[in-house]
C-alpha cells in the first residue's frame, strides 16, 4: 500500500499554520514494518520537532513534489482536510483520512465524493471502547485542556496557588470550567496541579463524580432533563434551560479569576454560554478562554483566532490549542492513525480493508464509490 503524508505547514490558510504532522517517526517505523510504502513530503515534521532524517531512519521516503506521487497513492494521511489541488490529482478508490469537519464543509465533502475517493473523517470515529485508541478528537482535546489552562495562567496578572510569605498571604486563584468533557477535565486537572481552586459545570450530571475525583467542585444547577446521546455527547438545551443555566452560573463566573469554556454539541454550532453582560461582572484582568471560538464561540465577544478585551476581561479565542504542543499532538494523532490502519490492514492483500459492516468504518467513512454514505451527514446537508 502506497501512503502519502503532506507537509501541511507549508500550505497556510488565513487562520493558522498547521504545525502537526499526520505521522510521527515512531508511527512511520511501524507502518513501514508492516510493509507499507510511506512517502513523506520533505519538511512535514519540522514544526512538530521531527527532522527529515528522523523519517528516513524510520524507513520512509522523502519526496519534494507531491503532485507526481498523488495519482499513484492508495491512501493520503492528513491532519486537516486535503487541499483541493491534491484531491483533484488522486485516483478513484484512494482513501483520504483527516479532520474533515464534515458537518460544516459540505462542498469539500461533495468534491471528495465526486472524485470517487473513500473519505474517513476522524471526527466521526465512534466513542466506543474498541475505537478509543483511534479517537483523535479525544487525543487532541486532552492536550487542548492543558494548553488552555496554561494560556489562561500566562495572561492572568496573578499567580494560581496559595502563597504564604512574610510579605502577605496570596489566596488561590478561582477557576471555573464550563463543560467537563475530555478537554474540560484536563483543564481542571492542570488548574489543580497549579494550585487553583476549581469549580466546574456540565449539563451531563454524570460527570460530577469525575470533576470531584480531580479535586474540583461541581456546580449543581437544576435545569431539568438534559441527558446525553448514546455516544456520550450532550443534548442541545431548550431556550428555557439555556436561560436557567446562564442565570445560575453568573455568580460563579463573576467570582472567578479564570473561566474556561469547552462546551460543544456534536455536529452543531457550540452553545453560547457567556454574554457580554456577564463578562462585565468579572473583575478587570480576569481571563476567559473560549475553546469554541473558531467554530462559533461559547462566549459573546470572543474573536476567532485572537486575544481580545471585553469590559477589562481578557478573552482568548486563539484556537488550534493542541498545536502549541505540536510534538505531543503529532505523536498522539499519529498513534491514532497507526491504530486505525493496524485495525483494518489486510496483510494478505497489503491493503486497507474498507469493511463498511464494521461499526468503526460504518460511522467514520463518509464518502465511498462516488457517494456521501453517512446518514447523519446526508440529513444535516438536506436540513432534515
Ligand atoms: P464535547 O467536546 O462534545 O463537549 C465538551 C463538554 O461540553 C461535554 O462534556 C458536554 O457535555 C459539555 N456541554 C455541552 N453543552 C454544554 C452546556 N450548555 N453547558 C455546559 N456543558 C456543556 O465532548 P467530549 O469532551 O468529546 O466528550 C463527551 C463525552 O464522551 C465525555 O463524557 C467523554 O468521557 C466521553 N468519551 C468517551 C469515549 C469512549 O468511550 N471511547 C471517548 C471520548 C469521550
Amino acid at each position: 500500500m502506497e501512503v502519502l503524508v503532506l507537509n501541511e505547514g507549508k500550505r497556510q490558510n488565513s487562520q493558522h499554520v498547521e504545525k502537526r504532522c499526520a505521522v510521527s517517526p515512531g508511527a512511520a517505523k511501524r507502518m513501514v514494518k508492516k510493509g507499507i510504502s510511506l512517502h513523506i513530503e520533505r519538511g512535514a515534521g519540522i514544526l512538530s520537532g521531527y527532522s527529515n532524517g528522523d523519517y528516513i531512519d524510520a524507513g520512509a521516503t522523502m519526496i519534494d513534489e507531491p503532485a507526481a506521487a498523488l495519482p499513484e497513492i492508495d491512501m493520503l494521511l492528513c491532519v486537516n482536510r486535503p487541499f483541493p489541488e491534491h484531491v483533484a490529482k488522486m485516483k478513484a478508490g484512494a482513501i483520504v483520512v483527516g479532520h474533515i469537519d464534515p458537518f460544516f464543509q459540505q462542498a469539500a465533502v461533495e468534491s471528495l465524493a465526486n472524485q470517487q475517493l473513500t473519505t474517513l473523517s476522524v471526527e466521526m470515529i465512534p466513542r466506543s471502547s474498541r475505537a478509543q485508541k483511534m479517537d483523535a478528537l479525544s487525543s487532541q482535546a486532552s492536550l487542548a485542556g492543558y494548553v488552555m489552562m496554561l494560556q489562561a495562567a500566562n495572561h492572568l496578572p496573578a499567580i494560581l496557588p496559595m502563597m504564604m510569605t512574610p510579605s502577605g498571604t496570596i489566596k488561590p486563584a478561582k477557576v471555573f470550567v464550563i463543560g467537563a468533557g475530555v478537554a474540560g477535565l484536563q483543564a481542571i486537572a492542570t488548574a489543580k496541579r497549579l494550585g487553583a481552586s476549581v469549580m466546574a459545570y456540565d449539563t451531563r450530571a454524570v460527570v460530577a463524580e469525575q470533576v470531584e475525583s480531580l479535586g474540583g467542585k461541581f456546580l449543581k444547577i437544576d435545569i431539568g432533563e438534559t441527558g446525553q446521546t448514546k455516544d456520550g455527547y450532550a443534548q442541545a438545551l431548550t431556550e428555557e434551560q439555556k436561560a436557567k443555566q446562564q442565570d445560575a452560573q453568573r455568580d460563579a463566573i463573576a467570582a472567578a479569576d479564570i473561566v474556561i469554556t469547552t462546551a460543544q454539541l456534536f455536529g452543531r454550532r457550540p452553545p453560547l454560554l457567556i454574554s457580554k453582560e456577564t463578562l462585565s461582572l468579572m473583575k478587570p484582568g480576569s481571563v476567559v478562554v473560549d475553546m469554541a471560538a473558531l467554530s462559533g464561540g461559547n462566549v459573546e465577544g470572543s474573536i476567532a483566532g485572537e486575544i481580545t478585551h471585553v469590559h477589562g476581561v481578557t478573552v482568548i479565542g486563539t484556537g488550534n490549542w493542541s498545536q502549541r504542543v505540536a510534538k505531543d499532538a503529532t505523536d498522539m494523532y499519529a498513534n491514532n492513525l497507526l491504530n486505525l490502519i493496524q485495525e483494518f490492514y489486510d496483510e494478505g492483500t497489503q491493503s486497507f480493508n474498507v469493511n463498511l459492516d464494521d461499526d468503526i468504518l460504518a460511522h467514520s467513512v463518509i464518502t465511498h464509490n462516488g457517494s456521501i454514505i453517512n446518514e447523519m451527514l446526508k440529513n444535516a446537508y438536506s436540513g432534515a
